[in-house]
């Protein structure tokens, strides 16, 4: 479970992240929607780690990750990150690109690997290099490293929109079907109202750094806050 408590974050004195409080369950899919610059890339980061909030505080499973005094380092955070520019590591194998993160004997983080790399499909490229692989390939072996380490949240920054239309429903409809076995939490930023209705179990719109609205997304759909969010949705159908 992930928690915010009044996350900001200020450029040059301007909030471009203002007070934003989420929850994530496990094996929940919380859609963070709005339109471009609202600040919803920077709201991951802070979660993520790669970026230090101004003020709020970060909790993941009860315990505190990063407020203004404590500040846990990304890779303790227990959160995974996936970002459009997904880049494997060229010099590793695919099983390598995945055990990447993982600790222990090799042979039980290469035995991990497997196992994941079966669960996308990709088996047969084991000891492949990401060169061999095509761009849906390589995006499903960055998925299989990004879960490996068994993050308890994975923040996902449009990490589909990379992909054609048709291959990226496949691997976002596959890989979030993954994730909610694992029982992982997912924070899944997107500006697309289609998108997150069809994939969110909750939807958080933001808009100037704020969250303007939280709920399922039919209720949103159905009784949106605003005349903003009315016209956000209109091109849903
Ligand atoms: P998009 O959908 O286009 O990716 P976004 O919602 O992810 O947009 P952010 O990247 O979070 O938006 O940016 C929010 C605002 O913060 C923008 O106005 C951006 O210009 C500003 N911003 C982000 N990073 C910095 C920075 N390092 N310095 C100054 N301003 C920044
Ligand atoms: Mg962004």
């Amino acid at each position: 479970r992930l928690e915010t408590r009044d996350l900001v974050r200020r450029f040059d004195g301007k909030a471009v992240v203002d007070h934003v409080s989420l929850s994530i369950l496990p094996g929940n899919v919380t859609c963070l929607l709005g339109p471009s610059g609202c600040g919803k890339s920077t709201t991951l980061r802070m979660i993520a780690g790669v970026e230090q909030q101004d003020a709020g505080e970060i909790y993941v499973d009860g315990r505190l990750v990063c407020d203004t005094v404590t500040r846990v380092p990304p890779e303790k955070r227990s959160v995974g990150l996936m970002f459009q520019d997904f880049a494997l590591f060229p010099h590793l194998s695919v099983a390598d690109n995945v055990a990447f993160g993982l600790k222990g004997p090799k042979a039980a983080r290469r035995k991990r690997a497997g196992e994941l790399l079966e669960r996308v499909g990709l088996s047969h490229h084991f000891d492949g290099y990401p060169h061999q692989l095509s761009g849906g390939e390589q995006q499903r072996v960055a998925l299989a490293r990004a879960i490996a380490p068994k993050p308890k949240v994975m923040l996902m920054d449009e990490p589909f929109s990379g992909l054609d239309n048709r291959l990226r429903d496949g691997i976002r409809d596959d890989t979030l079907d993954l994730l909610k076995e694992e029982g992982t939490g997912v924070l899944l930023v997107t500006h697309e109202p289609e998108e997150a209705m069809r994939m969110a179990d909750e939807i958080a719109l933001m808009r100037d750094g704020r969250i303007v609205q939280l709920g399922a997304p039919y209720n949103i759909y159905n009784s949106p806050a605003d005349k903003a969010a009315v016209a956000f949705f209109s091109d849903v159908n």
